[in-house]
């Protein structure tokens, strides 16, 4: 195993906030960072020596990356397969392409998923109308989703019935579409492992995960499970992560059904939003674990030091003038995190809130009642 040791310098596909933040641990640790991303303005230029911009099938400008670097990861997976190969020829890639290639698309994801016995929901996948309507009736309500592209819930349709599945598939773009049964959920969870090159692997213990409208709202940890539920999430997710071959970190989002199953719903091969906290409660956050991965530095402790939270703040919260920053701060325990977009858009996620607390409930309480005291009035 290649180590790459604090002074070289990392390369970010992708330079969205979690290259952002990852950057930050990374400067930290003593790497320079070098980024990758279409936008020259993206929120990792504030932690970047180095941005080329360019798109993210551009082979050219993903081997121009590696070149310059001593490890090349990604903050996001919908990478070319031609600029994957690219980053190959001239740096170690972690995680591996093939991984990469196997999460990018939801249908080949739940395939492998399914393959390998991971518990899902159950799923079809189509490519017509009435292979949509058959789909839905075998199912009844349910999701359909883009395989490809799709994230805070766009590219996506909820169908109560049989007779709204051709509809839907027509507003989704006429293409392939994964199919899930709508489930009726307890809870929704991830649980992060990182793993390095050799297999040594660190896994957080779960996140509650709280969605509005398909898009992450608040997210607490550690999450108080019954401790069945929290052991069998863990082995799951390494069981994912191990046989995927994941060099880095993988997130693992998953249901408990409220008929007591726990189900895998997706996968993520680098940080996630959902655990965004571990910046505040855990002893090593998920960006430095995800550096140390990458670079097969030995891993930190995943110990829980206090009860954390974070919430999301979505574009919305900018509608007409900025919020009203220094109002949340008045709350002690609470931490701003902006992720340096210049364009708020409704949906679009600008930043987060986190605090720590005797217990989550604590700490998403104060995280809540900060947003709330971002909102100007009149
Ligand atoms: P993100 O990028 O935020 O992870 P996404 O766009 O990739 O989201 P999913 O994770 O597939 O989309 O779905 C978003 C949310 O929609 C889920 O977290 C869950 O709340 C709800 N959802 C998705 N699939 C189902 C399902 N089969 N049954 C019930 N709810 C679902
Ligand atoms: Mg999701």
């Amino acid at each position: 195993m290649t180590v790459i040791l604090p002074g070289a310098t990392i390369g970010l596909l992708g330079g969205g906030q979690l290259g952002r933040m990852t950057g930050y641990a990374a400067r930290s640790l003593g790497y320079d960072v070098h980024v990758l991303d279409p936008d020259p303005t993206c929120p990792a230029r504030a932690i970047a020596s180095r941005v080329i911009t360019g798109s993210f099938r551009d082979a050219a400008a993903a081997a121009d990356l590696a070149r310059g670097v001593g490890v090349v990861t990604l903050e996001i997976e919908q990478i070319g397969p031609d600029a994957l190969a690219a980053v190959s020829q001239f740096a170690p890639l972690r995680p591996p392409a093939d991984a990469i290639i196997t999460v990018q698309d939801r249908i080949r994801q739940r395939t492998w998923l399914d393959r390998g016995g991971f518990p899902l929901g159950p799923w079809r996948a189509i490519d017509s109308a009435a292979s949509a309507t058959e789909a839905v009736g075998a199912l009844g309500r349910s999701v359909m989703k883009t395989p490809v592209g799709g994230y805070d819930g766009r590219g996506q349709a909820r169908v109560g019935s049989a007779g709204e599945a051709a509809g839907a598939w027509e507003s989704l773009g006429r293409g392939p579409l994964l199919v899930e049964q709508f489930l009726d959920l307890e809870l929704e969870l991830s649980v992060l492992v990182a793993r390095c090159e050799d297999g040594r692997m660190a896994t957080y213990a779960p996140a509650v995960n709280h969605h509005v409208a398909g898009v992450l709202d608040w997210s607490i940890w550690p999450a108080e499970l019954p401790p069945d539920v929290s052991h069998q999430a863990m082995r799951v997710a390494e069981g994912i992560a191990e046989r995927m071959g994941i060099v880095g970190l993988l997130a693992v989002e998953m249901f408990l059904v409220t008929d007591g199953r726990l189900l895998v719903n997706e996968l993520a091969p680098r940080p996630h939003n959902s655990y965004h906290h571990s910046e505040r409660g855990a002893s090593t956050s998920q960006f430095e674990q995800f550096v140390r991965a990458v670079c097969g530095l030995p891993l930190g402790s995943v110990d829980a030091l206090r009860p954390a939270a974070i919430a999301n703040l979505l574009g919305d919260l900018w509608e007409g003038t900025d919020p009203d920053f220094a109002n949340a701060l008045t709350i002690p325990d609470v931490r701003l995190h902006l992720y340096g977009k210049a364009a708020a858009r409704p949906g679009r996620k600008m930043g987060h809130l986190s605090a720590v607390g005797e217990s989550t409930e604590v700490a998403l309480g104060k995280v809540l009642a900060a947003r709330s005291r971002m909102v100007k009035q009149g």
